[in-house]
Parts: C-alpha cells; sequence; structure tokens
C-alpha cells in the first residue's frame, strides 16, 4: 500500500514570523531577524508587512513600495522571507488571523514562532483574541539584556504557566513562550524617514538595494522650509 501524508513523516518545520510595517526595512529588523533565524535554527523566518489604514499611507511609501523593499532585503539570504498575505487583504489584519491562516498551510506537527519586541508584548492584551495566539503558535519575546522590565500583571499569570527558560527547549507546534536577549542595533524606520526627509543619507542603515529603491522611486523626500 502507497504511504500517504508524506508531509507528516517529515521532519516538523519551524517557521518564525516578523511583523511590522517596514517603512522602511532596516539593518536592525535584518540583523534580529537573522539572528533569531540562526541561533533558534529556524527553516525560514518571515517579515510579514503590515497593512496600514488607506489614509494613513499618502505622504509616504505605499503598501507594494514597502513590501518591494522588504523584498529586495531579503534576496539571497536563504533563512528569510517575505509573507505578504496581510497586504492581500482588504482591511488591516488582527494577529491571530495571521496566524490561523499561516497555521492552515502548516503541517500539523510544524513548529510556528511569533517574534515580538518586549514592548508589543507589554500590549499584548490589548489585541484582538489575544489569549488565542498562543494556541497557533510559540512566541518568542525579544529582550534587551539590560532591561529589567516585569511584565504586565495582566500577563503575570500567562508567563508564569507558558514560558520557558531556554528558547530552545520549545516543544511541539505552540502554546509556550520564551525570551530572547538580543541588543537591537541602534537604527529605527522613524529614524530614517528623518534622515532623509533632512536631506541627509541613510546609507549603510538599510541594505544598498533598498536605498537605490527608495532613490529610484523618490521615497521619504526632502523637506524644504519655505
Ligand atoms: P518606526 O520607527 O516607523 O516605528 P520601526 O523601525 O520600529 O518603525 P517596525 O516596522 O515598527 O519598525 O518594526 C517591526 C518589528 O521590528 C517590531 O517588532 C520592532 O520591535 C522590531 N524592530 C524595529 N527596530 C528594531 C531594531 N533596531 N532591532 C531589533 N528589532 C527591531
Amino acid at each position: 500500500m502507497p504511504k500517504q501524508g508524506g508531509a507528516q513523516s517529515a521532519a516538523p518545520r519551524r517557521i518564525g514570523l516578523l511583523g511590522g510595517t517596514f517603512n522602511p526595512v532596516h539593518v536592525g529588523h535584518l540583523r534580529a531577524a537573522l539572528e533569531v533565524a540562526e541561533f533558534m535554527a529556524l527553516d525560514e523566518l518571515r517579515l510579514v508587512p503590515s497593512a496600514r489604514p488607506p489614509h494613513r499611507e499618502a505622504p509616504q511609501a505605499t503598501a507594494e513600495q514597502r513590501l518591494a523593499m522588504v523584498r529586495l532585503a531579503v534576496a539571497g539570504e536563504p533563512r528569510l522571507a517575505v509573507d505578504d498575505r496581510e497586504l492581500r487583504r482588504d482591511r488591516p489584519s488582527f494577529t491571530v488571523d495571521t496566524l490561523e491562516s499561516v497555521r492552515g498551510e502548516l503541517a500539523t506537527d510544524d513548529q510556528l514562532f511569533l517574534l515580538l519586541g518586549w514592548d508589543a508584548f507589554c500590549g499584548l492584551p490589548s489585541w484582538h483574541r489575544w489569549q488565542e495566539l498562543l494556541q497557533h503558535c510559540h512566541m518568542l519575546v525579544l529582550q534587551r539584556p539590560d532591561a529589567d522590565s516585569e511584565a504586565p500583571e495582566a500577563l503575570r499569570d500567562l508567563v508564569a504557566a507558558r514560558s520557558v527558560h531556554d528558547p530552545l527547549s520549545l516543544e511541539g507546534p505552540s502554546g509556550q513562550l520564551s525570551f530572547i536577549w538580543q541588543t537591537p542595533l541602534a537604527v529605527s524606520a522613524t529614524q530614517i524617514r528623518q534622515l532623509l526627509a533632512d536631506g541627509r543619507s541613510a546609507r549603510y542603515l538599510v541594505p544598498d538595494a533598498v536605498l537605490t529603491y527608495i532613490q529610484t522611486q523618490g521615497l521619504y523626500p526632502a523637506q524644504t522650509l519655505s
């Protein structure tokens, strides 16, 4: 009898997700993503650009341009990929919807890891259906080594019940959380937009291909004082 369900007999895959507006993507995102992918031995870490309400797009990069920049940034790096599902929807997605959608494409025992900065993690209780997130993924919370912050009250039970000291020991497809101690590069998209608005260079803060794209598309133009 032929074997069925080839995907089930393969080793579980380890997939990470890093959401953001990526307006524009920069070396802070890329180094953090690559370091987590290497440390966690992920098969793939996907950058997931988020949709923004159309009225907020106007003065800056469009969704297509943000997506194009992320694609250029990860080109040639096999551990990093781009997932554009949130931009293919006609309205901004909730993370729980994205996780459900990704999960639907994976084998049951594949491991899914949602990367969150400490600030995002602390804001979790305001997220839509946040208590369901761990049904679909593990959470990896990126924490600065020098931080000594306590999780907010609303998250203490979750941390007590679900956190695992060693991120490499997260087991199964979903359901646990762990902290990764990582020093972020001091770069933000806000800083890059400001530099460009001031007519200064953003070279070495974004990959050269992204900088060329910004220039050819005329993104983040220098503001002239009137
Ligand atoms: P902005 O300055 O426009 O708010 P940003 O640079 O913070 O943007 P986002 O697109 O909001 O970028 O970030 C996406 C994700 O990347 C978030 O989880 C954020 O915490 C993380 N991130 C942003 N900058 C860095 C950095 N320098 N190092 C590590 N992670 C970062």
